[in-house]
């Protein structure tokens, strides 16, 4: 989970200063020391640690805090309010020129997932129901172009290349005019990347910019790669101006430091973070919320917008139906777990839910996917009237029959069956107490 360690730390801080009725300026400077110790391990910039302690510190030690009636709580606040800032403040959302095509040139090193990261941002444009068009510019990579077109067809998004041998200029300015022409309303330009910067890359990136004019140069970097990513953004920002950067496996990046430092040493604000390898794992990045979630208060705002933007409404009111009435079956609960699965890792989701390192044992809870995966397999191998009745999975024959269709065994089916008829209880019990709670709020 992104940023886990250092939300570990500076959780386990604040708590100790949450109950606090009175706080001195002695507790602010050693809660401080604690903070930026967190911070310099999760590799956040060190200038940029300085910087932040600084301003942290004369807010907090400001006299309307610490006389506060409640002065942990402002100092937390305080901490909340900077981490946004550092992080660029308000959304910094993707351009819309005026006139289209808005034209987006992708940039990086290889490897970072600039090409796949084009592809993300192609399906995020279609679900605001633009008309993006992919174009292959990079010439050099073996197999880029090839990626770029699969990633196309599977979207159902246009690609526009001219093969290997035209030089990326005239390929971008073709893939203009036909965008012109069949009306579409981004172009987004997949350019070459390399190993490490060279001058030969920037000189061609800078030759593409000069004769398109993008409204968006956005820099794909990879945040497990810490302070580098950050040298990296610097470096691209000197050479190209950037306009933004889109921060890549911040699914994998348990420190946060290339996020936490990126717009405080360049200037440029991070626009969208990758998180994971599906076309739709890509995030826009508010920094609010990300501050909330690093401080344990979760992000209730994105999960919703994710289950608005996934779950078939129609489907969970028929689920909530059916659940009140416990006739949930064994293929509702497929259909849940599918319908869940569709909002990304579930790791990632539990993070979101706000004082979830609250809970006994959530902090370390990990959930197994591959545990989730043979619970899936054990019902699909039920046939369609078990999975409709439970009742009938009582005997062994139909049992044993379960377990080896799935890869599983007896134990494992019976175990599962069990957490079912539970699940089932709880659920009839929980929609009770909820019906009791209603009605005596009717009545009061
Ligand atoms: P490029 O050389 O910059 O075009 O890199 P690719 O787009 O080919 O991506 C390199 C690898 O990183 C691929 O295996 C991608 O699946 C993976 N990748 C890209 N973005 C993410 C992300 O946000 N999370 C994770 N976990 N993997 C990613």
């Amino acid at each position: 989970m992104a940023f886990e360690s250092l939300a570990n730390r500076l959780q386990a801080t604040f708590d100790r200063l949450r109950g606090k009725g009175k706080v001195t300026e002695d507790d602010v400077n050693e809660m401080m020391r604690e903070v930026r110790l967190a911070l310099l391990e999760a590799d956040v910039n060190f200038k940029v640690v300085k910087e932040f302690i600084a301003k942290v510190k004369e807010r907090a030690i400001g006299q309307e805090v610490l006389k506060s009636l409640t002065p942990g709580q402002q100092v937390i606040k305080v901490v909340n309010d900077e981490l946004t800032q550092l992080m660029g403040g308000e959304q910094s959302k993707i351009a819309l020129a005026s006139k289209a095509p808005t034209v987006v040139m992708m940039v990086g090193l290889q490897g970072a997932g600039k090409t796949t990261t084009t592809g993300k941002l192609a399906k995020y444009l279609q679900k605001q129901n633009r008309r993006p068009l992919l174009v292959a510019c990079d010439i050099y990579r073996p197999a880029a172009i090839k990626q770029l077109q699969v990633l196309g067809e599977q979207l159902k998004v246009p690609v526009f290349s001219l093969g290997d041998q035209v030089s990326p200029v005239e390929i971008a300015n073709q893939a203009i005019e036909q965008a012109k022409a069949e009306h579409n309303d981004y172009v987004l330009i997949d350019t070459a990347g390399r190993l490490h910067i060279d001058e030969k890359l920037m000189d061609e990136l800078k030759d593409i910019r000069a004769t398109v004019n993008p409204h968006e140069i956005l820099l794909v970097v990879d945040a497990m790669t810490g302070q580098d990513a950050v040298n990296v953004a610097e470096s691209f920002n000197q050479q190209l101006e950037l306009s933004g950067v889109v921060l890549t496996k911040l699914d994998g990046d348990t420190r946060g430091g290339a996020a936490l430092s990126v717009k405080a040493v360049t200037g440029k604000p991070i626009k969208f973070a990758g998180m994971g390898e599906k076309m739709d794992a890509l995030e826009p990045f508010h920094p609010e919320r990300m501050a909330s979630r690093i401080l344990g208060m979760g992000d209730v705002l994105t999960l919703i917008e994710k289950a608005q933007a996934n779950v078939d409404q129609d489907k969970a009111k028929e689920l909530e139906r059916k659940m009140r009435k416990a006739e949930f079956t064994f293929e509702d609960f497929l259909e849940q777990m599918a319908q869940v699965r569709k909002l990304g890792p579930l790791d990632d989701l539990l993070g979101m839910l706000p004082g979830m390192n609250k809970v006994k044992g959530m902090k370390d809870l990990k959930v197994d996917e591959k545990a989730l995966n043979r619970v899936e397999a054990i019902v699909k191998s039920m046939t369609k009237e078990e999975k409709q009745n439970p009742e009938l999975l009582k005997t062994t024959s139909r049992k044993r029959r379960i377990a080896h269709g799935s890869g599983t065994s007896i134990q494992e089916v019976n175990r599962f069956i069990k957490q079912f008829e539970e699940m089932r209880k709880m659920m009839k019990q929980f929609t009770k107490m909820t019906d009791q709670a209603k009605k005596k709020k009717g009545k009061g």
